[in-house]
């Protein structure tokens, strides 16, 4: 499995060379390239991309805004998003339900209803392919099933919204918004996850000293046995 993270870039208006564009990402197997989220920086640009599919996390304009000009391929969506994206011209549009396996062009997939929103209910999927299984989730409170979404996966894909500053705010009884990178390493941690993978990237990375925060965030993810990256646009993962 290739994991190719064209774009790392949250919802915010700051952006630079290495996260310039909407956080998705392209999981390649077998000569097949399924594509996790379209945002709005990707719209037209997708065609260019051509994937055999696109997978929607949720309903924002970050994840799925670019497919208002249509898609080149299949999408498939979560219930929550599905009635905003059938406003979309898409030819082909699926419906995904929690916590059910489908399988897209010999890779699998799993949504888990995580907390983010209540306006876009979001999912991260986990991902398998062969051998391997990794887990991607980019805008998060947490995560319902976490022992079952991260069990036996190689990497978590997580939000990168803030490294160690709460962006969580309570709603009624609902929690919204983004969970500190530190919690996320806290959970690899304990869910036996060796490596989290930072994207989404918010302000505090875009607009700061990354070589510093890597070095950050690297001493923070050794105490919980993890190892953590920052993701960049066009970086590429190979899983063998
Ligand atoms: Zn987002
Ligand atoms: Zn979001």
């Amino acid at each position: 499995m290739k994991l190719t993270f064209l774009g790392t870039r949250g919802n915010i208006e700051a952006k630079t060379s290495r996260h310039r564009r909407h956080t998705n990402l392209m999981v390649s197997f077998k000569g097949k390239n399924v594509l996790i989220d379209c945002g709005e920086d990707w719209k037209n640009k997708v065609y260019d991309l051509n994937p055999h599919a696109i997978v929607i996390t949720h309903a924002h304009p970050d994840h799925s805004f670019g497919l208002k000009e249509g898609a080149p391929c299949p999408v498939y969506a979560p219930e929550d998003a599905y009635s905003e994206i059938k406003k979309y011209k898409i030819d082909k549009l699926e419906k995904v339900g929690h916590r059910k396996k489908f399988n897209v062009r010999g890779i699998s997939f799993e949504a888990f209803p995580v907390e983010h929103s209540i306006k876009a209910p979001a999912v991260g999927y986990r991902v398998k392919a062969g051998k391997h299984t990794v887990f991607y989730a980019p805008d998060l409170v947490y995560i319902y099933d976490r022992k079952e979404a991260l069990e036996g996966a190689a990497l978590y894909i997580g939000d990168g919204a803030t490294i160690r500053r709460s962006f969580v705010r309570k709603r009624g009884d609902t929690l919204i918004g983004h969970t500190p990178i530190r919690t996320q390493l806290t959970w690899c941690r304990k869910e036996g996850v060796p490596k989290m993978i930072i994207t989404h990237c918010g302000s505090e990375i875009i607009k700061g000293d990354e070589r510093k925060l890597g070095k950050k965030i690297r001493e923070m993810a050794p105490e919980r046995r993890v190892e953590a990256e920052i993701a960049y646009d066009g970086m590429e993962i190979l899983l063998r």
